[in-house]
């Protein structure tokens, strides 16, 4: 099957790897978030820059356990003040694999949390790109105690103070004297 030479960093080959149980195996790819075919939801963070995998594979007797440090640096939107915020995310994803025809011939034993592999090459690349779909950030903040926008004047509160007075608590308090007065 053709695949992206740019992708090609996200194979591990699995049959050589079988050949000597024990055996372990590094490597790393760089690679753009478009050609690896990461949509972001709506309100997400961006993808900026590649995407990083450290990949480490240790073979067992009858699988492969692969095990991926993935880096997304990100970009977006504070969703309360609109200020740009960045970051990234680092996550660490442990996957095992092992050849179909073994799967099917060890008795249709399903087994969910191995992946079962036509061919000779473990392909990381769903892995990786359902990894970062799944963790980059929904709708950011610039900090947790983001004031945000003023719902009434537009002016950013987190700079400073407008002098509207949007206070919500005050039902709440007045609920309070109400019940001190009772006493
Ligand atoms: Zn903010
Ligand atoms: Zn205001």
């Amino acid at each position: 099957m053709a695949i992206s030479p740019e992708l090609r960093p996200l194979r591990v080959n699995m049959v050589e790897l079988l050949r000597q149980p024990g055996a372990e195996r590094s490597s790393s790819a760089s690679v753009d978030p478009d050609v690896l075919g990461c949509i972001v939801a709506e309100g997400q963070a961006s993808l900026r820059g590649p995407i990083e995998v450290a990949i480490h594979a240790v073979s067992g007797t009858d699988e492969v356990e692969v095990d991926c440090v993935i880096e997304a640096a990100w970009i977006g939107d504070c969703r309360r003040c609109l200020a740009p915020v960045s970051g990234v995310e680092t996550i660490r994803v442990v996957e095992h694999f092992r050849p179909a025809v073994a799967s099917r011939d060890a008795g249709q034993r399903d087994d969910a949390d191995v992946i079962a592999v036509e061919g000779d090459q473990i392909d990381l690349v769903p892995t990786v790109r359902e990894t970062v779909m799944i963790e980059l950030p929904m709708a950011p903040l610039c900090s947790p105690d983001c004031a945000g926008i003023c719902p009434i004047c537009g002016t950013d509160r987190n700079s400073a103070p407008c002098g509207c007075s949007v206070e919500i608590r005050d039902e709440r308090w007045a609920a309070l004297d109400s019940l001190r007065l009772d006493e």
